[in-house]
């Protein structure tokens, strides 16, 4: 590759979780850290970084079109780097088939993204999939801004080989992030801006540390220190394992009034054989027993789940015992998915693979009883009077977006003469259910 003027503008497009969308930002802090501006909305940048995702199937055939793609109003090609997990699973193969791409940058690796930009103004390709995870957070810049919603990662990797997933391979083992960094980064978040921060990890609550007496402790210890920072006020993370949950973090959810009344916990299915072969190391019994006690702990709580209907050897009888655990549980939201064998994973090679046609009339019939339990759990909340950070405006005059406490969005409008700001805390009645959000009128301008 010729060597070439370094970037003056970057645009990092990030595909797939959370995870990678804190990834992107941190991202944009170190190529920002060197000068280089984001593009304007709508012009073409100098450096386009791809922070891609592995989950779905022909995810790495749709990075290579989406290189294809990227051109410079001249007909040149900006400079490319391809990051995330696609990079990771595929590393140099890109580089034979892209030519085009600059650098390759796995998960673990991106903290050393500025050296490689170095290298590929002189003209030399760079590939880095290391996996050095704890040292990638040590390299990172101090956070430039955050919205009024900022995630922090916690922890990353996994250890628990669920056999339809790529993670453990694109992410490594799981590790936890030092207590003093995390509460250091929530500050410098708080002080640009946030007001609530969503802890993330593949296996949140599968992260531990010394607090700063250097007594051992779980993600619920590292909460109720966050909960001390002044101008924090909410606090949320994702994603869970049941396996993982202790007693510690169950209790939270009554004790800390700024950890948030909503829990994303991932089930896949309601047959215990299926989850056997799944290697998800519980039973359906087990998961109904545990969302029990966070209902006993937090009442009102908010349960969110993730479901995956066609995997291998699934029968009729199984995936009715999906629905059954769906209709006990009554989750306020839910995702969904069609299994997809990922190149690699133990079940992309099991037998009995699931015909297209059967799995698009589960999905179908699992995301009707979701949608009913999301509308049943919208309209409970009608006349109820709640705290909504203001996110973003709306369409109309006077009209704004936030988020309740269990994580629904609202759109509410300025009654009376208050008016809101992004970033407040402001207090809205709930007045009327749609399936995806509520209408609300604004009784309090901001609360904090
Ligand atoms: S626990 Fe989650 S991230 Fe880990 S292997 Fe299972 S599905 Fe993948």
């Amino acid at each position: 590759m010729k060597p070439t003027n370094p970037p003056k503008t970057y645009r990092v497009t990030s595909f797939g979780c959370q995870m990678n969308v804190y990834a992107g930002e941190r991202m944009a802090d170190l190529l920002g850290e060197r000068g280089i501006a984001p593009a304007p909305q709508g012009e073409e940048a100098d450096l386009v970084v791809l922070n891609t995702c592995h989950i779905r199937e022909k995810a790495a055939e749709k990075v290579y079109s989406d290189i294809g793609r990227l051109k410079k109003p001249d007909g040149t090609k900006p400079m490319i780097a391809v990051a995330g997990c696609v990079a990771q699973a595929e590393g140099e193969e890109i580089m034979v088939r892209a030519p085009a791409v600059s650098m390759v940058v796995g998960p673990q690796a991106y903290h050393r993204l500025p050296d490689m930009l170095d290298k590929a103004v002189q003209g030399e390709r760079a590939t880095d999939t290391d996996m050095p995870a704890i040292a990638k957070f040590g390299a990172l810049p101090q956070r430039r801004r955050s919205t009024p919603t900022a995630f922090l990662t916690v922890q990353e990797g996994c250890d628990k080989f669920c056999t339809y997933c790529v993670v453990p391979y694109t992410r490594g083992a799981e590790i936890s992030r030092s207590y003093n960094s995390l509460v250091d980064e929530a500050c410098k978040l708080v002080e640009t801006g946030a007001r609530e921060i969503t802890l993330l990890g593949q296996n949140v609550n599968a992260w531990s540390g010394e607090d700063e007496a250097g007594r051992a402790v779980g993600l619920a210890g590292l909460i109720q220190a966050l909960a001390k920072i002044d101008g924090l006020e909410r606090i949320r993370y994702t994603t869970s394992h049941p396996n993982d949950m202790d007693d510690a973090l169950i209790a939270a959810h009554g004790e800390v009034d700024k950890l948030m009344p909503y829990l994303h916990l991932p089930v896949q299915s309601g047959s215990d054989r299926v989850l056997k072969t799944m290697n998800r190391s519980h039973t359906a019994e087990s998961y109904l027993r545990l969302l029990e006690r966070f209902r006993e702990a937090r009442p009102d709580i908010a349960l969110s789940g993730d479901f995956i209907v066609g995997f291998p050897g699934e029968t009729d009888a199984e995936f009715e015992e999906t629905l059954t655990l769906v209709d006990e549980v009554r989750y306020s939201q839910a995702f969904s998915f069609k299994y997809s064998p990922r190149p690699g994973t133990p079940a992309a090679t099991m037998e009995n693979q699931i015909a297209r046609e059967v799995m698009d009339e589960r999905l179908q019939r699992l995301q009707a009883s979701l949608n009913r339990d999301q509308l049943a759990f919208n309209q409970s909340l009608v006349g109820k009077t709640c705290d909504i950070l203001v996110e973003r405006k709306g369409k109309h005059d006077g009209q704004w977006l936030g988020k309740a406490p269990w994580l629904t969005s609202v759109w509410f409008t300025e009654e009376d003469g208050r008016s809101a700001e992004i970033g407040d805390l402001v207090q809205v009645e709930l007045i009327e259910a749609g399936p995806n959000s509520l209408q609300g009128a604004m009784r309090k301008a901001a609360i904090a």
